[in-house]
This record gives C-alpha cells, structure tokens and sequence, in this order.
C-alpha cells in the first residue's frame, strides 16, 4: 500500500442486493457470440504477432534426431528441459520466440510483474541460487531468470528460436514423433514434451472498422518502444509526450501498463467494459539478509506446499507468503473454524465462502472510493462480482492514475468500444480522436487446444488430438494420453489445475516427467502410454468432483467461463480434492516405481 492510502472501510453488507447487482452485471455482458466476438492474428492482422524483440537469422532445415524435443522455451519447456538434462537426457527446445522466457519474453510491456510473490512464482530458485529482488519482481527480472536457467542447464545449446511447430505426427513403425516446421524442419524425436502455454496466442476484439484505423496500434504483448520510447525497465516513454492514446481492455495486462501510460502521455483514454478488481500490492524488496535465513535446503519446495496449502483449502498452520491470494482462504478458514463441528456441512462451507467473497469485493470497491477523488469515476472502476471470477489483480497506481488530469476512464457500461475508425474510437456514444490505439484485450483460451497450439497432434493409427479430445481434454495425471505415446504434456489441467500458480504444476509436472522418461530409457522401452482403463479412470475421478471455484455460470463473462458460454471447457477439471491432495497423490505415485496405469513397450 502507498503511504497515502488509508485501508478502505466498508459500510454494512446487504447480501440480497450484491447478489441482483452481481446478476444485472452479469446480463449486460453476456453475448451470443463468446469467443467469435474476437478475431484471430492472421491475414490483415498477422502483423500484430511480429516480434519487435529479436530479429530473425536465416538457419538450414533440420532433419536429425533427439530423445526429446520439448515445444515452448517458457517455464514449462525450460523446467521440464532442466529435470531431463539432470537425469542425463538430451533435450532440444523449439519456440516461436527469438530466446527463452515464453510469455515473458512476448510481455515487455511497461510495468510487467509477476502477480503471485516471486520466492513462489519463479521456478528454480534454489537451484539456480537466484534471490528474487522484490516480493513480486518485475518483467525483466524474470525473463533474466528464464535465460538463466536456459545456460545453468545448457538449454541454449540445442535450442531453435523463431522456430514454429506446423505438424506432429507419430511414425509407429520406428517409434518416434516427426516434428515438422515453419522453417522446412524434419526431424525426429522419441518423446515430445509439449509446454505451449495457456495464454499464448494474443486476440483482438472484433470491433467493427478495426482494421480502418490510420494511426499507430499494437497489442500489449508485442509492446512498440521503437514508438513509445523508454524500455521494459519502465523507463520514461518520451516519444509519447505529445501523443493521444487509448488503451482497449481494463485486465491484468492493463492494470499494470496504465500506470506508465498515464505518466507519459499526453491524453490516456481508457476503455472499459469489465472493471477488474484492484486490491492491494504492498510490493517490497527483499533483503538478503531474510532471504539468507529462509533459503535452507529444500526451502521453495517447502513455500510452494505452503501457498498452495494455504489459498487451496490444504493443511497450513502459517502463511508464508501473506497475500491476496491467500487472503480469502484465510478468511474462509476463520469462518469455518467458528462454526460448531456439527455446523461444517458442504453448504455451510460454501456461505462461508460467499459471506467472505463479499466482504472481500465490499473492501476492493470501497478502496476504489478511498483512492480516486473523482466519485463519478471511483464507481465506474468498482467491480461487481465474486473475486474469482475474473483474474483478480493487485496494484498501488492504477486506480492512483484515474487522479491524473491528462487520464480519462470510457466506461462503456459493459457494452464495449463500439467502432474503431481512421482516426480513433468511438465508445460509449462519442468519438475519441487518437493518435494510437494499444489492445489490452487478452489471448485465446476457450479455444481448441491443436487450434492454440497452432499444429495438429497425429497419433496412433492415424488418430488426431482434435478428434480424441473433442468431446473435451482426455489424460492421466493431465500429462499422458491414450493413442498418443510418448507425448508428455505440461500444464494444469486434469492435474492439481492450480491457477494462482501455475509454475507449481509446471515444477511438479517435470519432475514426474523426467522420472518417467528415465524410466523409459534405463529399461529399454520405446514408448509408454497410458491404458484406456487408466484414462477412463482418471477422468471419471475428475467428473466425480466439484466444479471449480473458478468462473462459474453465475460469473460475469470472462475467459473463466469461457465468456459465459461453457463454463467447463477452459479451467476443466483438477484432482478432485483439490491441488494439495494431487501434489501428494503424484509424488506417492511417482516415488512408487511402479508407474501405475501407463503401459511400456
Ligand atoms: P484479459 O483477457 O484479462 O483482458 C482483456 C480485456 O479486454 C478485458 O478487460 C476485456 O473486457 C477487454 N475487451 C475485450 N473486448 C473488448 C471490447 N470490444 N471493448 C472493450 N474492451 C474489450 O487480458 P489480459 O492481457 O489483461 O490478461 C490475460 C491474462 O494474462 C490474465 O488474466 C493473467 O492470467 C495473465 N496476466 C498475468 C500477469 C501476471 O501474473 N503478472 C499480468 C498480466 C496478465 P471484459 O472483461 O469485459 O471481457
């Protein structure tokens, strides 16, 4: 929190009336159209996804062999390449991006930082002995921590950059994956791990006239410093000094972003369908001399468990990391402790966690109050529903910026910018004259994987991955799929499906990946898959769970609920006893030896 800011105070809480605004809220926004309402990268818009951050080196196709190609140089790639060298496994990584980093390569744009603390959100830390500087670090921090473990492992070694995967397609009869790509690659593999992120492929609002306008626009992942001026350090962006900019989209992106914006434009508009929740940041350094007495052996190991347990509904007697994140679960936890045992029935626990969702959102909105001076816009920037419904987020200058003369909130009242033309934007009925427009409006989630990916997946007997996982995604352990052996994936999904930190399930995934891989090898298998029992099995367990927390049909629309069209389809389903439980039921599994449910030929 700044110095000047007071905590908010929120009056008395009239549930009736918070759960019909929530439900008027949420009607405005929801559209027939969902995810359509956004337009793909390509043809006229292709240039939007050009890398304005490495330039491009012509090299020859490549057709030569390695045990294991991992697709996407991010955490995911980068973590599992690590735990496969360690266990003495030969590794290439291919990414679209010109170096590692992933989404922090593509995200520079000013004010970049990792919402969830750093001692838990970077990957590696003890291994590479890195102290993070800041509770929660900045973007060039991170992307420095990303090429770090790149050399550390000798990643860079083998690694092919600007390099996109167009097809994968098993070959049974020698038993590897050929991996074709945009740069006339064909070369073979035995295992492919498959690391392509779940917020990679950028969109755009399909705004009528978009493609009309004659200014300067670019979207928040590919930031332009070669106009803006300044850097990722957040340096200032003088070229801006006399300039009219809008910024589309009020998400975490923007959040971060506007505050740099607003100090260095002439005019800032920002447009706003969904305001998000803004709680506070309370940022810090972090002194090496506390590092030094946290940092035993075994001491991010110890965090992750801690975090996960504490914001999951796990077992934690203390919160190491004390955030927003943990927060509400230490709120619900108060109030279900103070209910008598007999009292802790499934839906006495869920009205705690309403009650403490509401107290939680009355405190984000009544900051908004305490912060902007402007009461017309204060209420414009105070979000009405549940926290988990869209991305929460955490800042102490973004709502601050609202105070600034030359930056202006367009709300548009949940209905959108309605029209782009040649010389700006038109919401909320009048005209804004720009010199250049910035979308902030996000990436494709609720998506078909193979269609995010950008290539198919062809597996046994000529099977797809688009046609196995039609009916929705089929794995064991979220990481193996039957009809398609050797290929590891790395993500939440159908595992511990912890999205407050994602980085967990990667660090988790890897492990039991390259314990596998291993296996593989020392026995002189070819391949493993899992059995169709193993993955019936599995995904019934997940469907005999709860649904997330997450989104919901009763949420505004989001890419949480898939923008309130199915809100299935994208968070899916996790271990359904939740993220703790996983992580241990993996780690049993994984130390057992006997590698229940997939088979080695
Ligand atoms: P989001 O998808 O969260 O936000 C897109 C924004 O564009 C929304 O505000 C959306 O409004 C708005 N929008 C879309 N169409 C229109 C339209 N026609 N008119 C006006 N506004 C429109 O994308 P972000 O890039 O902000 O964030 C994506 C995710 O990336 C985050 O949720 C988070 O997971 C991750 N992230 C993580 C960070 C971190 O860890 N530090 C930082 C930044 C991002 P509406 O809400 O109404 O749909």
């Amino acid at each position: 929190m700044t110095t000047t800011e007071q905590p908010a105070r929120p009056g008395r809480i009239d549930t009736d009336a918070l759960r019909r605004k929530y439900a008027e809220e949420r009607d405005k926004r929801l559209r027939p159209d969902g995810n359509a309402q956004y337009l793909r990268l390509t043809g006229e818009y292709a240039h939007y996804l050009d890398d304005p951050c490495t330039p491009w080196e012509e090299r020859p196709p490549l057709t030569d062999h390695r045990t294991v190609v991992c697709v996407g140089g991010g955490f995911a790639g980068l973590v599992a390449g690590a735990r496969l060298r360690e266990a003495g496994v030969d590794v290439r990584i291919i990414d679209k991006g010109g170096d590692f980093g992933g989404t922090w390569y593509w995200n520079r744009y000013p004010g970049a930082q990792c919402d969830t603390a750093s001692m838990v959100y970077l990957p590696l830390l003890e291994e590479t002995g890195h102290m993070p500087t800041e509770k929660y670090v900045h973007g060039p921090e991170i992307l420095a921590h990303c090429q770090r473990i790149g050399r550390q492992f000798g990643l860079y070694d083998d690694a092919l950059f600007h390099t996109e995967v167009t097809r994968l397609t098993l070959n049974e009869e020698r038993a590897c994956w050929v991996i074709e790509t945009s740069r006339g690659d064909r070369m073979t593999a035995q295992f492919v791990v498959l690391g392509t992120g779940p917020l990679s492929v950028p969109k755009l609002p399909g705004i009528p006239g978009i493609g009309s306008f004659r200014g300067h626009s670019f979207h928040t992942s590919r930031w332009d410093y070669g106009y803006t001026g300044g850097g990722p350090d957040g340096a200032p962006m003088s070229k801006l000094a006399g300039k009219r900019v809008g910024i589309i989209g009020t998400g975490a992106t923007a959040v971060q972003c506007v505050p740099h914006l607003s100090r260095d434009c002439r005019e800032l508009y920002v447009f706003q369908r969904t305001p998000s929740s803004v709680d506070v940041r309370d940022n810090h350094p972090i002194d090496p001399r506390w590092f030094a007495e946290v940092a035993t052996p075994g001491w991010q190991q110890r965090w992750l468990q801690n975090f996960t347990a504490n914001q999951s509904g796990g077992n934690a007697e203390e919160d190491l990391v004390q955030d927003g994140w943990t927060d509400i679960a230490r709120r619900v936890r108060a109030r279900i402790a103070a209910l008598p045992l007999e009292d802790r029935s499934l839906a006495a626990m869920l009205a705690a966690y309403e009650e403490s969702d509401f107290e939680k959102m009355e405190e984000i909105r009544a900051r908004a109050d305490a912060v902007v001076r402007d009461p017309g816009t204060a209420q414009k920037l105070k979000a009405w529903y549940r926290q988990l419904c869209k991305r929460p987020c955490f800042h102490d200058e973004y709502l601050q910026a609202f105070n600034s003369p030359g930056t202006h909130l367009v709300d548009t009242d949940g209905k959108g910018v309605q029209e782009i033309t040649a010389t700006g934007v038109v919401a909320a009925g009048r005209h804004y004259e720009l010199d250049c427009v910035i979308f902030g409006s996000g990436f494709e989630v609720g998506t078909p994987y193979t269609r995010r990916a950008g290539f198919e997946v062809t597996g046994r007997g000529g099977g797809t991955l688009s046609e196995h996982w039609a009916g929705g995604m089929r794995t064991l352990h979220g990481i193996h799929v039957r009809g398609f052996p050797n290929l590891l994936f790395v993500q939440p999904t159908q595992g511990a499906n912890l999205i407050s930190n994602v980085p967990h399930n990667i660090v988790d995934s890897a492990r039991t990946i390259a314990v596998t891989v291993r296996h593989v090898l020392d026995n002189g298998f070819a391949a493993v898959e899992p059995s169709q029992d193993a993955e019936d099995a599995w995904v019934s367990l997940l469907l005999s769970g709860p649904a997330s927390m997450i989104g919901g049909p009763d949420c505004t629309p989001g890419y949480y609920n898939n923008e309130g069209q199915d809100p299935g389809s994208f968070l899916g389903r996790g271990y359904p006893y939740g993220p703790s439980a996983y992580f241990a039921y993996i780690e049993k599994w994984r130390t057992s030896g006997t590698f229940d449910g997939l088979g080695f030929s």
